[in-house]
């Protein structure tokens, strides 16, 4: 038994199936999870000091890479200050006001501790805002674990196949609409009875967590006209696509503003932050200028902003989005290379840092919805997960989560892993 094993053996007895968090208990491809020791840009060693080219990146915090210096000397510096303080700090600010600048939909921002967080508190602002209580999502868009969302969610959910959570009573989840992505005419029927009921609609507008699942920017645009003529709100959840694809995230990518807009991963940097923002009435409505509350003790706190701070600055510095879109075209380019060579089973799908093996379908349409995923979906990946993790090449241990390049990666990294795929 190596280190690893034996500590996930450890792990089971005192944690619910041995990790924080469900995908990362392996299930979904076999075998005990690799845990990490330590990593330093795009590798990490695990906890029998093998070393492995890491394509989760800690599921998208780490554009910069593992431990980038600039962050790591932030994190220190705002340490010795002092941990947290449950006061506001200039950085908090600092971040805000780059946030603002940088988002499209956001004039106002409040941070909070997780995506999860961010999500739950900008629905209970829409919901305050509007007066209204129904909300809509799209089936396979994952927007954390709070109990109205946890319906028709993607990300681990659909790796155990089911399509909500044990433990939510009916009651909670009343309000709660799904529809699948790209069906238009759903989308218009559905207004059409609910949309003046309707408080806020929500989607991650490059859904990332059921495959990467890129949306045709006429539904998306419908569905702002839409929620503009029925007086909803419409809230992107760019937790992912947030300071990825751009320092406007997917709004300013697709020209859509949307009225609220939900961050994490990236804007802290590697520490846990989370945000939601929007119009500057909308988001007045919380505590303690309006009547919505919403609080945290560790939110905005000053080793976080730091982190947060400097991925950004660095982001802008480094002008990192067209490096990893020039990376990114590096991939596609390998992967034709192979296809020309070798029959595979999957299609790549890329935007930006952000790369899926989709299923191959016939007449090479592209999968835009959960539903378009044939069944048998996932039992490809399996072997070929297996067999990349033994040329130590970490793919997600899941076929339903998408690959992240970061600015640590080269084109040697990426032609690696085009060779590990052949
Ligand atoms: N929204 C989206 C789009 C996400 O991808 C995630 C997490 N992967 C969340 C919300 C929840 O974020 P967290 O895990 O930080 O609670």
């Amino acid at each position: 038994m190596n280190r690893s094993e034996a500590l996930f053996e450890r792990a089971r007895r005192v944690i619910p199936g041995g990790v924080s968090s469900p995908v990362r208990a392996f299930r979904a491809v076999g075998g005990t999870p690799v845990f990490y020791a330590s990593g330093a840009g795009a590798h990490f060693q695990d906890a029998d000091g093998a070393e492995y080219l890491d394509f989760v990146m800690s599921w998208g915090p780490l554009i910069l890479g593992h431990a980038h210096p600039a962050i790591v000397d932030a994190v220190q510096a705002a340490a010795a200050r002092g941990l947290t303080f449950g006061a506001p700090c200039e950085d908090e600010v600092r971040l805000a006001e780059l946030v603002c600048a940088w988002h499209p939909a956001v004039e106002r921002v409040r941070f909070v501790s997780s995506g999860t967080e961010a999500v739950m508190s900008a629905i209970r602002v829409a919901r305050g805002a509007t007066g209204r209580s129904r909300i809509l999502k799209f089936s396979g868009c994952y927007h954390g674990h709070s109990d109205g969302l946890l319906v028709a969610a993607g990300s681990g959910l659909v790796t155990f196949g089911t399509p909500s959570s044990a433990g939510i009573p009916k009651d909670f989840t009343q309000w709660t609409s799904v529809l699948p992505l790209d069906d238009t005419n759903r989308l218009e029927e559905f207004f059409q009875h609910h949309g003046d009921e309707l408080a806020v609609c929500v989607i991650e507008p490059l859904p990332a967590n059921n495959g990467l699942l890129v949306q045709r920017p006429e539904f998306l645009r419908r569905m702002r006209e839409l929620c503009t003529q029925h007086g909803a709100l419409l809230l992107f959840d760019e937790v992912i696509s947030g300071f990825r694809l751009g320092k406007g995230g997917a709004s300013a990518a697709l020209g859509i503003t949307p009225d609220l807009a939900t961050f994490g991963k990236i804007l802290g940097g590697g520490m846990p932050v989370g945000a939601f923002g929007g119009r500057a009435e909308v988001m007045d409505q919380l505590a303690p200028d309006g009547p919505v509350y919403q609080a945290g003790t560790l939110s905005g706190n000053p080793v976080a902003m730091a982190a947060g701070l400097a991925c950004l600055e660095t982001l802008e510095n480094t002008n990192a989005w067209s490096a990893l879109e020039t990376l990114g075209s590096s991939l596609d380019a390998g992967f034709e290379a192979l296809k020309a060579r070798q029959t595979l089973p999957f299609e790549l799908v890329r935007v930006g840092s952000l790369f899926w093996l989709a299923p191959h379908l016939d007449g090479g349409t592209q999968v835009r919805s959960a539903e378009a995923l044939p069944a048998s979906f996932g039992d490809d990946y399996r072997p070929l997960h297996a067999r990349l993790l033994a040329d130590r090449v970490y793919l997600a241990p899941s076929a339903f989560e998408v690959g992240f390049l970061s600015t640590a990666h080269t084109e040697a990294d990426v032609h690696r892993l085009v060779e590990a795929l052949a």
